[in-house]
């Protein structure tokens, strides 16, 4: 990316050999998502020129010094959080918060702050101290996870941001039990890897809320039991009659509603959702002025509702990527379903074209050789 609101270039960098506890990787494949669009369009700040591309899987192709946990050939997952399992947010279990790459993330650099791209001897940054929409790239070792190397990297690419954040969201963020009631807004990639999440939960219900019919199939198809056009009427009031009621004959709500959109309305409407006692969790990334309308009165007090953040699905990236990969190569987890369509690197903006039209769970660049 040149600079924001300007289509996506494809020039050749130079990148300089990982130092000390970094790898360089070269991209197996890289899924496009909403997130990348967002650096774009300026809703999420972005440092330019910029590598965009967050949602990457490849092969380790040399490791700098002191680095012991991948080598050379190994399959890898990249995350867009290096999680360095020793600051204070680690150390309390909320790994994607470590203290460490907070501000590595705002720097367009790695943990250093530098990148490993330039052009023309001037730098060109890394988004989130990752940068994947590229054949070889150079990350910090704690931000590649390996997995097994029969895993389709296609498949692969989609652990790194939205199945991670999708799935977590259900698991680590609100740890919805067996039986849970849930409703979904918006069931693009991250949507759907929430309906996945919910389903190896147990959840009894798992109700999908979009505007898209395609995409409410898709839903449905990896295990919605119940769908909602949020186009044909009141979200709330069709979630909220698919829930039964209460001995008072009102309307009970979903336990847990996800809200993966990141708009104000939405996030209003998944707390509406819930019932009694009920979660909210915001996964959606929501532009950096957006409020929300809260009555203290009827979701806090009277109500006990909760709202929660959600950043990268709460989860522990080492920990996370491993079981996931390892569910899919089971059978347990289906992957498949959610890439839409895999394409070359030059159709990159194509993609976004189809993520603004809403056309699609994920395209995902697929790198030859
Ligand atoms: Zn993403
Ligand atoms: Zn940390």
């Amino acid at each position: 990316m040149k600079g924001q609101d300007q289509p996506l270039e494809i020039t050749e960098l130079d990148l300089a050999d990982p130092k000390d506890g970094e790898v360089m990787v070269r991209l197996g494949a890289c899924g496009v998502c909403h997130s990348d669009l967002s650096a774009v369009n300026g809703t999420l700040p972005a440092m330019t020129p910029c590598v965009l591309g967050h949602e990457g899987a490849g092969v380790v192709e040399k490791v700098g010094p002191g680095v012991t946990s991948v080598g050379p050939g190994d399959h890898v997952v990249l995350s867009w959080v290096p999680q360095c399992g020793r600051c204070y947010t680690c150390l309390r279990g909320q790994p994607q918060l470590c203290e460490m790459s907070f501000a590595t993330a705002l720097s367009g650099g790695l943990l250093d702050g530098t990148s490993r791209f330039s052009l023309d001897g001037l730098p060109v940054y890394q988004m989130t101290a990752s940068g994947c929409f590229t054949e070889y790239t150079t990350v910090p070792s704690i931000s590649v996870v390996k997995v097994d190397p029969d895993m389709p990297f296609d498949k692969a690419a989609l652990l790194g941001c939205g199945v991670l954040t999708g799935m977590g969201a259900v698991r680590n963020t609100a740890r919805v039990e067996e039986g849970a009631t849930v409703a979904v807004i918006g069931t693009g990639g991250v949507g759907l890897s929430v309906i996945l999440g919910a389903k190896l939960a147990g959840a009894a219900q798992i109700i999908a809320v979009d505007i898209s019919a395609d995409k409410l199939e898709l839903a449905e198809g990896l295990g919605a039991t119940d769908v909602v056009d949020a186009s044909a009427g009141n979200p709330v009031a069709a979630v909220q009659a698919l829930t039964g009621t209460t001995p008072a004959g009102m309307p009970r709500g979903v336990d847990y509603a996800f809200e993966v959109v990141g708009s104000a309305p939405t996030v209003e409407q998944a707390l509406m959702m819930t019932r009694r006692g009920g979660t909210a969790v915001a996964v959606g990334v929501p532009r950096m002025d957006a409020t929300i309308n809260l009555s203290l009165f009827a979701h806090l007090f009277l109500n006990e509702r909760r709202l929660v953040g959600c950043v990268y699905g709460s989860s522990n990236v080492q920990r996370d990527v491993q079981l996931y990969a390892d569910l899919y190569m089971r059978g347990r987890l289906d992957l498949d379903a959610l890439v839409s369509r895999t394409i070359p690197l030059d159709d990159v903006n194509g993609a976004f074209d189809a993520i603004e039209k809403g056309e699609v769970a994920r395209s995902v660049i697929v790198f030859d050789g």
